[in-house]
Order: C-alpha cells, then sequence, then structure tokens
C-alpha cells in the first residue's frame, strides 16, 4: 500500500533535514527522502564541515610553524601527517552526519534512501540506489523540494578528481601537491587554496575578474588580495582558462590575460575548479509535472516558496540566490511553517556570508557601491584590529571592522569584516538589523574587555566620529 504523508521532502541537506525536524514538531506526517547513503547534504558530506575542518587543521600547522616560537614555546620536527589529518576531517563529517540520522529518528521523520522523482503532484517514486535497498511509491498532500547544487563545470575541461578536481576532490587528496592552481577566487577557490598553501603547495589563484570574492565590498574584497599575497597565494585576475589536458601526471592549464590576449600554459600537480555551483534538478522529473526553471536551471518560485505546481515547493540552493546552508535552513524552515498554515519571512538582507580564510572575511547588508549606486545616503565607522588590545595579544590584528548606517536614521545597513572570527562577530550586527538598531545603540551597549567585539563598538562610535581607541 502507498503510505500517504503530509510532507514529502527530496533532498537530506540543511535546506531538507532542518525542513523535515520542523514540520515534524509541527505536527505533520513527515517523509524524507535521500539518495546519498548519509543525511546532511553538500555542506556535511563535501562542503561547509569537512572544509572547516581542514582549514582548522592547517591552520594550527601554520601558527605552530610561524608562531610559536614569539610566545616562546619550541616546536622541533614539526611535520604533517596528512592521512591522519583527513581521518579526522572524516571523523568529524561521520559524527555530524550520524547526528542527523539521530535527529532525523528522534523527530519521527520517516527516512527514505533512494533517489525521489515526481510522478504527479502527490506521488513520487524512491528508486533504489543500491541494490539491497527497495523502490517505495510515496505519496504526498505537498512535496519540498531541497536537492541543492553541484560544482559548475568550465567549459573545455574535464573534471577528472585525479589532476583536476572539484572541491570534493580537493578535500581528500592524498599528498600535498607541489603546485596547485584554483580557478576561481571566490570563497571556496580562497578556503581551499588556503589550506594547501598553508600545508606546503605553492598555489596560484586564477580568475577571470579583476577583483577576488566577487559581490563583496570593494575595500574588503582589495584589503584581502593584499593580506592573501602577503601570505604567500599567487593570483593571476583577469585571466581566463581556456582549456586543460593531462600530460605526465600533471595538468597543463592554457590560461589567456584579457588585458593584452597574451596565452601561457601553467603546469601543476593539481588543478581545481571553483567557479561556483549550479542548481540540482537531474532526475527529479520536473518539466514532466510543469514545475518551472530559470534559464541557469534554479527553480522558480514565489516569495511562499510555491514552485508553478500548486502543493510543491522548493528551498535552498535549488532555489539560487545566496548559496549558503543557513540561507537553505530558513527557507525551509519559514516555508514548512507557512505549509502548516503559519506565517513567515526571510530577511535576506540580514543574512550573513562568511570566508573561513585567516583572518576571515564576514558581510551583512548593503556594500558601500550598492548603496552609491542606489543613492542611499550613509555614514562609515571603520576600526582596524592593530587598535584592539585583544587581537594584540593574539597577535592577530590583521583586517578591520566597517559600519555602514543610513544617513538620517542612523540604522546599520551594513557591515564587512576582515579579522580574526570575523564570521563570530558578524553576528551581533546581525542581531542589530534584525531589530532595527543603529550605530548609536551598538556603540551605547558595554562590551566586554580586552574582546575582539569591542572593534565593533569602536566601529559603531566612529559612524559619529568619536572611536576612542583610534
Ligand atoms: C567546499 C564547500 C564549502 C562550503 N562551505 C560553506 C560554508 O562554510 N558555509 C555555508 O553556509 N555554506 C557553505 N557551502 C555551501 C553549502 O554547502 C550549501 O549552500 C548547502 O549545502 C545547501 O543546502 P541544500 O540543502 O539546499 O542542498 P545540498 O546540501 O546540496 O543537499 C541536497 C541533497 O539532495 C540530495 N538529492 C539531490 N537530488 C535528489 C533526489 N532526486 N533524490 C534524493 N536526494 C536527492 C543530494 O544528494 C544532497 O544530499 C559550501 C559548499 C562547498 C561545496
Amino acid at each position: 500500500m502507498v503510505e500517504t504523508f503530509d510532507l514529502v521532502i527530496i533532498g537530506g541537506g540543511p535546506a531538507g533535514y532542518v525542513g523535515a525536524i520542523r514540520a515534524a514538531q509541527l505536527g505533520l506526517k513527515t517523509a524524507l527522502v535521500e539518495k546519498r547513503t548519509t543525511l546532511g547534504g553538500t555542506c556535511l558530506n563535501v562542503g561547509c564541515i569537512p572544509s572547516k575542518a581542514m582549514l582548522q587543521s592547517s591552520h594550527h600547522f601554520e601558527v605552530a610553524k610561524n608562531e610559536f616560537s614569539n610566545h616562546g614555546i619550541i616546536t622541533k620536527g614539526l611535520k604533517i601527517d596528512l592521512p591522519a589529518m583527513l581521518r579526522r576531517k572524516n571523523q568529524v563529517v561521520s559524527d555530524l552526519t550520524k547526528g542527523i540520522d539521530f535527529l532525523i529518528k528522534k523527530n519521527k521523520v520517516a527516512h527514505f534512501f533512494g533517489e525521489g522523482k515526481l510522478i504527479t503532484k502527490n506521488k513520487i517514486e524512491v528508486q533504489a540506489v543500491e541494490e539491497s535497498q527497495p523502490s517505495n511509491a510515496l505519496s504526498a498532500k505537498n512535496i519540498l523540494i531541497a536537492t541543492g547544487s553541484r560544482v559548475t563545470p568550465l567549459p573545455g575541461i574535464e573534471i577528472d578528481e585525479k589532476f583536476i578536481v572539484s572541491s570534493t576532490g580537493a578535500l581528500a587528496l592524498d599528498r600535498v601537491p607541489k603546485k596547485m592552481v584554483v580557478v576561481g577566487a571566490g570563497v571556496i577557490g580562497l578556503e581551499l587554496g588556503s589550506v594547501w598553501r598553508r600545508l606546503g603547495s605553492e598555489v596560484v589563484v586564477v580568475e577571470y575578474l579583476d577583483g577576488i570574492l566577487p559581490g563583496m565590498d570593494q575595500e574588503i574584497s582589495n584589503s584581502m588580495l593584499r593580506i592573501l599575497k602577503k601570505q604567500g597565494l599567487k593570483f593571476r585576475l583577469g585571466t581566463k582558462v581556456n582549456k586543460a589536458k593531462i600530460n605526465k601526471n600533471r595538468a597543463v592549464l592554457n590560461t589567456m590575460n584579457l588585458k593584452n590576449n597574451e596565452e601561457e600554459d601553467i603546469v601543476c600537480d593539481i588543478a581545481l575548479i571553483a567557479v561556483g555551483r549550479s542548481p540540482f534538478t537531474d532526475g527529479l522529473g520536473l518539466h514532466d509535472i510543469g514545475v518551472n526553471v530559470d534559464k541557469s536551471g534554479f527553480i522558480e518560485v514565489d516569495e511562499k516558496f510555491n514552485t508553478s505546481v500548486n502543493g510543491i515547493f522548493a528551498v535552498g540552493d535549488v532555489i539560487g540566490g545566496a548559496m549558503l546552508a543557513h540561507k537553505a535552513e530558513e527557507e525551509a524552515s519559514v516555508c514548512v511553517e507557512m505549509i502548516a498554515g503559519q506565517s513567515g519571512h526571510i530577511n535576506y538582507d540580514s543574512i550573513p556570508g562568511i570566508v573561513y580564510t585567516h583572518p576571515e572575511v564576514a558581510s551583512v547588508g548593503k556594500t558601500e557601491d550598492e548603496l552609491k549606486r542606489a543613492g542611499v545616503k550613509f555614514n562609515i565607522g571603520k576600526f582596524p584590529f592593530t587598535a584592539n588590545s585583544r587581537a594584540r595579544c593574539n597577535s592577530d590584528s590583521d583586517g578591520f571592522v566597517k559600519i555602514i548606517a543610513e544617513d538620517i536614521t542612523d540604522d546599520i545597513i551594513g557591515c564587512h569584516i576582515i579579522g580574526p572570527s570575523a564570521g563570530d562577530l558578524i553576528q551581533e550586527i546581525v542581531v542589530a538589523m534584525e531589530l532595527s538598531a543603529s550605530a548609536e545603540d551598538i556603540a551605547r551597549i558595554c562590551h566586554g574587555h580586552p574582546g575582539l567585539p569591542e572593534a565593533i563598538k569602536e566601529a559603531a562610535l566612529g559612524v559619529e566620529g568619536r572611536a576612542v581607541h583610534i
């Protein structure tokens, strides 16, 4: 007999599993369909979590190598045990994905292992991906598509995950490459480029645009470029990768400088292609039942996450926007609450974006350029970490906090940080923006001393030109 659910969710990533838990909390009979053997999607299996585990390990190595002696700590014979580092990363992933399994069971969500396909607007077929697994047919009052994204390929370049790798391959290299070329100076390229540079690779980042971290505040991206160069990353900006081949177990990338059209072959042990991610909807049968996608393949939804077919919803990476785990989670919760009859809303202006390099980069709200283009008048307060006592104690003072406040109301409309723990610091501003706080509100809050958050307070004071410690 076909089992009927109030909600069937296809895809067990941050959008899917969070949506499933929220639906169960709201009393909906819920099923979650995932074709991977583990839950957690891109984020837990091959994205946020393994990359942050490797960033942490490689950061420890770099600090031990370059900074311990300044603290009077002498290390001898420091070296990398890469298999142990990878084992730790895998263990973190395994522990966390098991944790999601536990939560799904605890919330009594029915978990189906297999590939979901839409047959009608109320019927889903779950096709077995392993022979030992049964196929299932499910009936649903509502369907939520949360099938996420995959690596965007670069025309003319075949990713073999051996010499030319995606982020997934770059998180599992079994040796430290002597030379690595990273194609794409976005978040993933810079994070993984940083990992392998710290572990000893010569890393060259090739980027089509003239700057790094596209979409970020220009001042932040310029400063970060300087910092990363100082750390040893090399950059070829305004450079196109035409094609690639493998020669004698090395990748050869044919590149072209877009200013003078000069071509150059760059030879490396590993080439990482990190030019973005695209929606994943293969095998879902969207076209057959009339779910519309846009020209880039993202599923089209309205403000309530309804697709073009009534009763079928979509959230997360598969609908585009900021391709971030926390954005996917929020969309899923809000969508499910609306399915359950509640109201919901997401303030896309207060979703933070974080780059987990060292120092970190964190950003929320509008950039200076966006505001200038929109003709909005604003004031800026800035404070460098060199003037923050905690950052000085930690010998970790690259970067600054930049707060942008609207001219008349003093409402905070943007904040951009380069600095230690920027990804944690930005959260104060996210809360402030959600509560419509002004820069003065933050400036008048007592911040613990000595603490990195004091740099936020000082930048807020700086909006009125009255920062104290500079
Ligand atoms: C290297 C890397 C680092 C990243 N770091 C960060 C970070 O630090 N912070 C951050 O916020 N974001 C980060 N991201 C992005 C983040 O991983 C995604 O934004 C997030 O995973 C999107 O969640 P999702 O649920 O929409 O999709 P996904 O996580 O992609 O999950 C979709 C799931 O659906 C499954 N699926 C697809 N089709 C079917 C089907 N037909 N039937 C059954 N199952 C199906 C897939 O197997 C997958 O498990 C990173 C991504 C990468 C690649």
